[in-house]
């Protein structure tokens, strides 16, 4: 979004024309600047096969979804839900890969009959697959207890986390991989969210390649995601060309031991998608209370719970009065719950009617939005070479009710 003229604008397009056709709350996606973070990503590995499969949980829009299947990115899905939609888009079942977490077997069934990539993360699991499915090649995924991740509720790779098979049951996964003779195509890691530092990369691959040596017929190793996107202006952010430059070199290194050239996967979520969203809303009141002045919008944490789940931040900016006298706001929702965006944050003064923008609004905003206080989802709109399109309406009082049945 640049600022020209004390306007801002998404392509050549101005904010309120966007907003003047859609209304609010509204999600806006630049789509060049997806591009440009998937150009980013395959510039900064140099190995002979990268596969980028981009987590759909983080932003499920089908018309978004095609465009990073034409831009050469394959899929992350963690449902059999999300095979589906992937499916619907494009993606043939090879560039799926569906890593799920304390599902039924019958769903891992309908993946494979599906024909996607299967990573494991259950014992039990393997073995189901062992004994019904013999000849189907799966990857296992393992927790190699890195503490990492920007916050507890998405640091997955510790001790206690339920995610993945534990390093210190290999030995038992080995015994079974001999004995119901499986097909272990590929290992996975994914050690949490928002990894700040390269360096845990780096231990989680040495644990990673440790534990490859055990494995015979591998195509692929799976690195799962993490990697933190800014914030703030001038955030800290994962050096994706430092990463690239270490992890490219071990990982061609571990390649020679093993004697086969495998495939270095990644499933980056917010990486590809975090800052290409926007979040428009509009201030309904503005109250002065005797400690603090609240910014009420016209949205909530049933539209943008990450603030609330996860203290996470979201620079908010008045779009409506972008050169104003900074004031200091708590900016909140109007849901009947605490449901602040942000406390004590500078923004440029604000008056009823103006409209505010969040931004880093790409990954899990819309996907997290809910019904709750019986209020619409929002709408879902797409900047791409230079035009806006609607890909999502804005939900109706038909939704709402839809299903539910009336017995009285
Ligand atoms: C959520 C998830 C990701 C994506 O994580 P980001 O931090 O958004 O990049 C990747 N892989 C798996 C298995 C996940 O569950």
């Amino acid at each position: 979004m640049e600022l020209q003229d004390n306007q801002y604008y998404i392509q050549g397009i101005p904010i309120k024309e966007i907003i003047d056709t859609y209304q609010t709350p509204v999600y806006v996606y630049d789509t060049e600047i997806i591009k440009r973070q998937i150009d980013r990503l395959k510039a900064a590995f140099h190995v002979p096969e990268l596969g980028i499969h981009f987590a759909c949980k983080a932003l499920n829009n089908i018309n978004i979804l095609k465009l990073i299947h034409q831009w050469g990115v394959g899929l992350d899905a963690v449902s059999v839900q999300e095979i589906w939609t992937g499916l619907k888009a494009g993606f043939k079942p090879e560039e799926i890969i569906y890593t799920p977490n304390c599902v039924a077997p019958d769903e891992v069934e309908m993946a494979i009959e599906l024909g996607v990539q299967i990573n494991i993360d259950h014992i039990e699991t393997l073995e189901f697959i062992g004994h019904n499915y013999p000849n189907v090649k799966i990857g296992i995924r393992i927790n190699p207890h890195v503490m990492a991740g920007g916050h507890e509720k998405i640091s997955v790779g510790h001790i206690d986390s339920k995610f993945g098979i534990s390093i210190y049951q290999m030995p038992l996964v080995l015994r079974l991989v001999e004995t119901l003779k499986l097909k272990v195509n590929g290992l996975h890691i994914h050690t949490g969210s928002d990894i700040l530092d390269a360096g845990v990369f780096n231990l989680a691959s040495e644990i990673m390649y440790d534990t490859a040596k055990k494995f015979k017929d591998l195509e692929f190793i799976d690195f799962g995601s993490g990697i933190k996107v800014p914030y703030k202006p001038d955030d800290v952010r994962t050096d994706v060309e430092e990463l690239g430059e270490v992890l490219s070199k071990s990982f061609n290194n571990f390649c020679k031991e093993y004697g086969k050239k495998l495939k270095l996967y990644f499933e980056p979520g917010k990486y590809l998608v975090s800052e290409c969203g926007y979040f428009f809303v509009k201030t309904n009141v503005i109250k002065q209370t005797p400690s603090t002045v609240f910014a009420g919008v016209d949205s909530g944490l049933n539209h943008l719970i990450r603030p609330m789940f996860y203290d996470s931040y979201h620079h908010i900016l008045n779009v409506s009065n972008p050169t104003g006298k900074p004031r200091v706001y708590n900016i909140v929702g109007y849901i009947c719950e605490t449901d602040t965006f942000a406390s004590d944050r500078v923004v440029s003064e604000i008056h009823p009617g103006d409209i505010l923008c969040f931004k880093n609004a790409g990954a899990y905003c819309f996907t997290m939005s809910s019904n709750y206080n019986s209020r619409f989802r929002p709408s879902e709109v797409m900047i791409h070479e230079g035009k806006h399109y609607l890909i999502r309406q804005r939900e109706t009082m038909e939704d709402l009710l839809k299903n539910q049945v009336e017995v009285i």
